[in-house]
């Protein structure tokens, strides 16, 4: 009795292949360090396992409130992002409303869209990867959406849309998410506008500063707006451990994350002019902390399995965008080897194709 809605769902994909140097998941390559770990493990230990947590998560999000200079009323906490985004997929509009979202983009918009039976409007990007204004405002007047979400930065291209045009499309009337998840890679945000708008959240996460496995994200919004979605949360939905980690590693253990920030956008540049140096390879400019490219001469997916084979795993992204693979930024010797492995696969197939 699997309703016609799920069963032609086409499932999140994740890349779990093992392999020595994992650049796949745009998570922070650096784990903490083991008096880091020591110390927060202590912490753990208090935590009466018998007992619920917070429900409404206090001490974590006055944290995070402080840091962003918000405040707690303005967030509301999620299981990762990725439930925040079912939750905004299941609380703004009726349901006989459609979802917008330009395409290629992260997929959750997509999958919460349609186990809710929503109409999906998908507006194809430009070839520079910004959104097709004309096209958007056409599909938005003729299918009426009331939802739309955009990924600033997006992915998988890394780049960001234009503002004006993310205004302009909302002016249409519609209830805008701004997906910032990489927010610390951009420096740009519409957390201004979202703590004045009835018509705007945005969404940030610690998945991309070093706590993927916490599954902590953020919304921020007006108040009025957060207290209203808040009911759509599930109890509970951030675990002890979560919050008592993330709450640590906010306050005493920050400058780390921070210094990791720092250095994974430079070895972006770095990794952006080597890739774009090598012949058969088009680099895509990022302010993310992956970076798309597209392989001009070699089929991606016979890329991807050889350089799996030289032992580094990066995401074959060519069944959305032909031809393009995505490259997490790592530590700069998991760079160094990804960038040894293209030059040698390369070099190698090239060679045999002619
Ligand atoms: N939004 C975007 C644009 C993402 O790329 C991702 C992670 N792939 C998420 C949200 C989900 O992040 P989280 O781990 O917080 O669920």
């Amino acid at each position: 009795m699997i309703s016609k809605r799920v069963l032609s769902l086409a499932p999140y994909k994740t890349e779990t292949t093992p392999a020595k140097i994992k650049l796949s998941s745009n998570e922070l390559s650096v784990d903490f360090p083991e008096e880091v770990k020591k110390h927060i493990g202590e912490e753990v230990s208090k935590i009466p396992f018998n007992r619920y947590p917070d429900p409404e998560a206090h001490l974590l999000k006055e944290t995070l409130a402080q840091r962003l200079g918000v405040s707690p009323e303005n967030l509301m906490l999620g299981n990762g992002s990725d439930e925040l985004i079912y939750y905004l997929s299941v609380g703004i509009g009726e349901l006989n409303r459609g979802v917008f979202y330009p395409v290629p983009t992260f997929s959750m918009y997509r999958i919460s869209a349609q186990v809710l039976g929503r109409e999906k409007v998908e507006v194809e990007l430009k070839e520079d990867f910004d959104i097709d204004i004309q096209k958007s405002v056409e599909a938005i007047q003729e299918k009426k959406p009331i939802l739309a979400y955009f990924a600033y930065p997006n992915n998988p291209t890394g780049n960001c849309f234009s503002e004006e045009k993310i205004r302009r499309i909302r002016s249409l009337g519609l209830f805008t998410v701004i997906d910032e998840a990489y927010y610390p890679y951009s420096g740009k945000s519409f957390m201004e506008e979202a703590l004045k708008r009835d018509d705007t959240v945005v969404l940030h996460t610690l998945s991309k500063i070093g706590m993927a496995g916490l599954r902590v994200g953020f919304m921020v919004g007006k108040e009025e707006v957060i207290r209203e979605l808040n009911k759509v949360r599930l109890p509970f939905n951030i675990t002890y451990p979560s919050q008592v980690i993330a709450r640590l590693m906010l306050t005493e253990f920050y400058h780390l994350i921070e210094e990791e920030i720092k250095r994974v956008i430079k070895e972006r540049e770095r990794v952006y002019l080597e890739l774009s140096k090598m012949e058969g390879i088009r680099a895509y400019p990022s302010c993310a902390n992956f970076i798309l490219f597209k392989s001009l001469r070699i089929p991606a997916e016979l890329l991807h399995k050889k350089l799996v084979e030289e032992g580094v795993l990066i995401r074959d992204f060519s069944y959305m965008i032909p031809q393009c693979l995505r490259v997490s930024i790592g530590r700069p010797f998991e760079n160094d080897a990804f960038l040894e492995a293209m030059e040698r696969v390369l070099k190698k197939l090239q060679v045999f194709q002619k």
